[in-house]
């Protein structure tokens, strides 16, 4: 167990936590790596950059978002209170817009006139579209050929926003193809392209910086429930995809240690077989998008595709960050099935009125698992990470109403 000090000391200065982390990338990116490092922690230094921040997270995304007492959600579980962080009140939908937003930020700052980025669901696409437009940025998105058969609505609204999308059809035509794909876009244009990175994951500083920027989670909890309860939560509860909305709901806990940080995989059709997208629970330590940490891989160490219910958990990797909290033992991590998010979709819309993302109904369900680990007093922060009116099409179907 690391103790406080390690706090100012992850990632360390090449980028590791603990033995997860670094940067695994060709010649021609490690440069471009080290101006984005130098630029980042120029801006964390200039009040400018954090007045300029503040104000578009503010009067554009529509921050701070609530802490919101969810009575009858807790009244049905029986015992201690539950918190929403409402993540899905946010301009676009979801979390994805607060890293977004700083990204785009340093792109002006580097003086880059494009940005890339790789999506599979297309809501990280959206997210960068969006604050491309917003700022004048030339955007291309990556997405697998099979997604963009699949998500045409989101594919709709980044050509909406000015965005070109550009269909990958190597490989499996998903998401770690995309990813691929950009990657190799950003060696070639990296004079004039800033590469936005979606989650906790990749190449160091992308995992400090995404880290950073979804921090504002976490800081806003922790003194909206100082205020309304006078202590620290007992539990933090957030789905776990590459890991961003969960590391900015923890990490402004970290040092708070007895505070439980519980992140929720997605357990897809059973963690038996392959269609998951547990890369903790089940995967293993390897190198992937330039970074080392845990994913999903067969015998032979191949990157194995992810299946989850919800789009948006559907990644066979998660961020190094949570790979270090797991071998130390900071972080739980749990998964949920397909068929128990479900559940959670539909508990939270009849007993609170809020249709969630099917990712964060993944947190939902997991409240009923862990009911018994609850007290009278209990307190629960949960990130609720997305709101679910993209996911009607998937949910209709299979619930029978
Ligand atoms: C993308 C997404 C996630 C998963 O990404 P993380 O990086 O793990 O947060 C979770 N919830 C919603 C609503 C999303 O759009």
């Amino acid at each position: 167990m690391p103790d406080r000090k390690d706090d100012m000391k992850i990632p360390d200065k090449t980028g590791h936590f603990g033995d997860f982390g670094g940067s695994f990338v060709p010649e021609t990116l490690v440069c471009a790596l080290r101006e984005l490092e130098d630029e980042y922690l120029r801006a964390g230094r200039d009040p400018g950059f954090r007045k300029q921040m503040d104000y578009y997270l503010k009067e554009y995304t529509g921050r701070p978002t609530p802490l919101y007492l969810a009575s009858r959600l807790s009244s049905y579980l029986g015992i201690g209170r539950v918190y929403l962080k409402r993540e899905d009140l946010l301009h676009t939908g979801a979390h994805k817009i607060n890293n977004t937003v700083g990204q785009a930020l340093l792109a002006l700052r580097m003086k880059k006139p494009r940005v890339i980025a790789e999506t599979g669901a297309g809501q990280h696409g959206v997210a960068t579209a969006t604050v491309a437009a917003r700022f004048g940025l030339k955007c291309a998105v990556y997405m697998g050929r099979e997604d963009v058969e699949r998500q045409k609505p989101n594919v709709f609204r980044m050509k909406l926003l000015g965005a070109e999308v550009v269909p990958v059809t190597q490989g499996s035509m998903t998401l770690k193809d995309a990813m691929t794909e950009a990657m190799r876009d950003w060696v070639t244009n990296v004079r004039n392209t800033y590469y936005v990175v979606g989650t906790v994951a990749g190449p160091h500083p992308y995992p400090l910086l995404v880290r950073d920027f979804q921090s504002v989670i976490g800081r806003e909890a922790k003194s909206q429930i100082l205020k309304k309860e006078g202590r620290l939560p007992d539990f933090l509860l957030a789905c776990v995809g590459g890991g961003s909305n969960a590391i900015g709901l923890f990490h402004p806990f970290y040092a708070d240690r007895k505070v439980v940080f519980i992140g929720v995989e997605a357990a897809g059709e059973g963690l038996s077989g392959n269609k998951h997208a547990a890369s903790l629970s089940k995967g293993k330590t390897g190198v992937l998008h330039g970074c080392k940490s845990a994913f999903m891989q067969d015998a032979d160490g191949q990157v194995l595709n992810a299946h989850s219910i919800a789009a948006g958990l559907d990644y066979p990797g998660v961020g190094p960050e949570h790979a270090f909290y797991k071998r130390s033992g900071r972080a739980e991590y749990v998964s949920v099935t397909d068929a128990e998010a479900l559940e959670g979709f539909k508990l939270l819309s009849r007993t609170e009125g809020i249709i969630p993302a099917l990712e964060s109904s993944h947190a939902v369900a997991y409240l009923l698992k862990m009911r018994r680990r609850l007290r009278k007093n209990s307190i629960t922060v949960l990130c609720l990470s997305g709101r679910g009116d993209k996911d009607l099409g998937i949910v209709t179907p299979r619930l029978d109403l």
